[in-house]
């Protein structure tokens, strides 16, 4: 007999750590570009995207004709004892896509939160500096020493006590909630003169659109002072794009649109269309920071991982998704506009390219209610959503850039649909 989403959640409960969530009570049993089916045979619209990991869709055929073409020949060999091309030709390939008027190389790991941990040493290594500063509602990843760097406590942290790695939180600018540049940049000069020299600092490592935090975009000339603060205290800047990478804002990476360039950049997520694939690229000579040794892992850019992402290359390149990113963007863009006018209870639409969000407000205050329960609606009526922001009331949406003009449409019509229902 098949297996229904009850006994499935069921087992998971006996056999899963509590730890690990499940955002919505459905076990997928195949998918295909932006339709997820469950194993009741119940059909999803996908507008999560696996949290950013599926520009170009379940399965798309280029990058599944890459990784079966890979199956036949190799899958392992651990790059650290013998090399294979996939992993070099990946490396030219980002190094020659980042923005950035300088040599450039690259390494490559699993997960975003290996990426993020490796820019930290290497910036560590190429200053002699240990000290680090993120900001506010970044997020940065669920390890040891990035979790020092999310800065939002519950639930990433709760109850495992006060993180180390010599960081220093600032403020990211959000207009919204009454945090200019001026007071942003302020909050970086404060940490100079209570906390920690310019001189003790390596790096500072932010999120150009925060993800997880509610699809903040930084300000232009934040990211400039960011850069001249850097400059004058040869501080590392790292530009951790796992979320807004591999073409989600409309340029291949978010910074592009930033008017400076970073150090480092990292990069995970959509870069291998689902499979475990991340990475750095920077400047050759802070990347060359590390001896040969200190950079690498088992499984870090595996021959699979690495065809899949020359797989996601190739679609981006033939089907100009970065174009599609952008016409994308303006759908959601315009439609959510539309459905905020109607519904004054979505404070605010923003965003970048096609990493669209709207923020929830009730009495000028989060909503973060109201928001699972668009996101819970949304999903009986066959729409999976995702929510995000540090008080819970955002609504992010990371639909493939592949999808069908007419299930987009579908996806925001259940919207609608929903506030209809819940916010009339
Ligand atoms: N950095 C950013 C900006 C992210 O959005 C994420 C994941 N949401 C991470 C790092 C961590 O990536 P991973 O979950 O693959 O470790």
């Amino acid at each position: 007999m098949s297996k229904t989403n009850a006994e499935l959640i069921n087992r998971k409960s006996q056999a899963v750590a509590r730890g690990v969530g499940l955002a919505h009570p459905h076990f997928i049993e195949s998918a295909q570009n932006a339709t997820l089916t469950d194993v009741e045979g119940r059909e999803f619209i996908d507008f999560a995207g696996g949290i950013a990991v599926l520009n170009t869709g379940h399965l798309h055929p280029t990058v599944k004709a890459a990784v079966a073409e890979q199956l036949e020949k190799l899958t392992h060999t651990c790059f650290m004892v013998l090399g294979y091309e996939p992993y070099v030709e990946v490396c030219e390939r980002i190094n020659a896509l980042t923005p950035g008027n300088y040599t450039k190389k690259s390494a490559l790991f699993t997960t975003g939160a290996e990426a993020v941990e490796n820019a930290i040493k290497v910036a560590r290594a190429h200053t002699g500096r240990t000290g680090v500063i993120a900001f506010g509602a970044g997020y940065h990843g669920r390890t040891l020493a990035t979790l020092a760097l999310t800065g939002k406590v519950a639930p990433y942290s709760s109850g495992m006590g006060i993180m180390s790695g010599d960081v220093f939180r600032a403020l990211y600018p959000c207009e919204m909630h009454g945090i200019s540049t001026e007071d942003a940049i302020a909050s970086i000069e404060r940490i100079f003169k209570f906390d920690a020299e310019p001189s003790d600092i390596a790096a500072i490592i932010l999120e150009p659109v925060q993800g997880e935090g509610g699809f903040y975009v930084a300000p232009k000339p934040f990211m400039a002072a960011l850069r001249e603060l850097c400059d004058k205290h040869g501080i590392v800047l790292i530009a951790d794009e796992v979320q807004t990478g591999a073409g989600r804002t409309g340029t291949f990476f978010a910074m592009e649109q930033m008017g400076v360039s970073a150090d480092i950049t990292t990069f995970a997520k959509s870069i291998a269309g689902g499979f475990p694939l991340s990475g750095i690229v920077g400047k050759a000579e802070i990347l060359d920071a590390i001896a040969p040794g200190g950079l690498g892992g088992t499984y870090g850019g595996s021959p699979i991982a690495c065809a899949a992402a020359l797989g996601v290359l190739q679609a981006f390149k033939e089907e100009d998704l970065l174009t599609r990113a952008n016409t994308v963007g303006e759908t959601l863009t315009s439609n959510l506009n539309q459905l905020s006018v109607d519904f004054p209870v979505i404070a605010e639409v923003r965003g970048l390219g096609a990493m669209i969000a709207m923020e929830l407000l009730q009495d000028g205050k989060p909503a973060p209610e109201l928001t699972a329960a668009v996101v819970a609606k949304a999903r009986d009526k066959g729409l999976i959503l995702l929510s995000c922001g540090l008080y819970g009331n955002v609504i992010r949406i990371l639909v493939p850039l592949t999808v069908p003009d007419q299930q987009l449409q579908q996806g925001l019509d259940i919207i609608r649909d929903c506030f209809s229902e819940l916010a009339g």
